[in-house]
C-alpha cells in the first residue's frame, strides 16, 4: 500500500495514524487552555453537550473560570503555563468581534508562535472573515461537518489560507457510511486531519441521545457503539491507504489526561504553604481538597507576574 505512517492504539489515548495536529499534542500534555466564546451556536445538533449554565451569548470563559473581559484570559494562560489556546463555543463566528480581539490580544502579548486553534460549525462564517482570521495568526482550524453546504468553506480554507485545517466531528454509532463520505472528502481536498470525538454524555443530550435508541457505555458518561464505529472508520481508512491523518479521542482522554494535567499545572502554580497537589491536580490543604480556581490562587499571581 505504500503507506509510511504507524497504526498506534491505546485504551486511553485511543487509535490514530498520521501525524496528530498540534493542537492535539499540546492538549496530550495540558498546555493548552479552552476558551469558551459564547454559548450561542444557531445549529442544535442532538448530541451537542454543552451545560445549561453555558447555553447563553454572554457565557465567556477559559478552562472552568467565568471571564468577563479579554484580558483575563491571560492569568489562566499565566497559571497554566499555556503553550496554545483553543477557542470553541458554541459558535465562535456568531461572536466573530469577541473572537478576533481574543487571538490579536493573545498573539500580542504572547507572541506568534504561541499556538491557537478554533472549532466552528462554519455557522455565520465567510470567506473573507476566515481569511482574515488567518491574517491575524490563526494557526488551525476545525470543522465540525454538520451539512454538505460546509465543504465549500473547507475548501476554500484549505486553498487559500495558511492554517492547518482538519475536520472534528462526533461519532454517532453505525453512522459508518456518513463518516467514511467525509474522511474520503477530507482527504481527496488536502485537509490535514480528521479528528473523530467519541460521543459524550451529558445532563443537556442525554434525553435526546436515549430517544434515538442509543444505550450508555458502562461508564455512563459515553455511547456505546461510538468507540467501534471510530475504530472500523480508522482501520478500514488504514488498510485502504487514505493518506489524511485520522485520530479517534476518547472521553477518558479528556478526563484522564487533559483535564488532569492542565489541573496538575495550575495546582503547582497556585500551591500555598502547608499545601499539597493530588495525582487528580487539586489542591488539598489538611482534609480539605479544592480545584486549583483563580481566586484561591491571585495573589500568588500578582506577586509572580510582577
Ligand atoms: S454545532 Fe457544536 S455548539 Fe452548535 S449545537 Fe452542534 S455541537 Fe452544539
Amino acid at each position: 500500500m505504500g503507506y509510511a505512517h504507524r497504526l498506534v492504539s491505546s485504551e486511553t489515548l485511543g487509535i490514530w495514524y498520521g501525524d496528530l495536529a498540534k493542537g492535539c499534542k499540546l492538549c496530550m500534555t495540558g498546555s493548552k487552555a479552552v476558551i469558551f466564546i459564547t454559548g450561542i451556536c444557531g445549529i442544535n445538533c442532538f448530541y451537542c453537550p454543552i451545560s445549561y449554565d453555558r447555553r447563553k451569548a454572554g457565557a465567556f470563559y477559559i478552562d472552568e473560570e467565568r471571564i468577563y473581559r479579554v484580558e483575563d484570559i491571560l492569568d489562566e494562560l499565566y497559571v497554566i503555563r499555556a503553550e496554545g489556546a483553543s477557542i470553541t463555543g458554541g459558535e465562535p463566528f456568531q461572536r466573530y468581534d469577541l473572537t478576533v480581539r481574543v487571538i490579536e490580544m493573545i498573539k500580542n502579548v504572547m507572541g506568534r508562535d504561541f499556538h491557537i486553534h478554533l472549532y466552528t460549525s462554519g455557522f455565520g462564517a465567510t470567506k473573507s472573515s476566515i481569511k482574515y482570521l488567518d491574517r491575524i495568526g490563526l494557526d488551525e482550524i476545525r470543522f465540525h461537518i454538520v451539512n454538505d453546504s460546509i465543504w465549500r468553506l473547507v475548501g476554500y480554507t484549505v486553498r487559500e489560507t495558511s492554517m492547518d485545517v482538519g475536520i472534528e466531528i462526533p461519532v454517532i454509532p453505525n453512522d459508518f457510511d456518513r463518516l467514511w463520505r467525509i474522511v474520503l472528502k477530507a482527504n481527496e481536498i488536502g485537509v490535514k486531519f480528521v479528528n473523530l470525538n467519541e460521543l459524550e454524555i451529558t445532563e443537556t443530550n442525554a434525553e435526546q441521545i436515549s430517544l434515538r435508541g442509543y444505550r450508555a457505555n458502562e461508564d455512563g458518561k459515553t455511547v456505546k457503539g461510538s468507540r467501534e464505529t471510530a475504530e472500523e472508520i480508522i482501520r478500514r481508512a488504514y488498510r485502504e491507504g487514505i493518506d489524511i491523518a485520522i485520530h479517534f479521542c476518547p472521553t477518558s482522554f479528556k478526563d484522564s489526561i487533559q483535564h488532569r494535567n492542565r489541573l496538575i499545572r495550575k495546582a503547582y502554580t497556585c500551591i500555598g504553604w502547608g499545601e499539597k497537589v493530588t495525582e487528580d491536580g487539586l489542591l488539598k490543604r489538611g482534609e480539605e481538597e479544592y480545584i486549583p480556581l483563580l481566586d484561591k490562587c491571585s495573589i500568588k499571581i500578582a506577586v509572580s507576574r510582577n
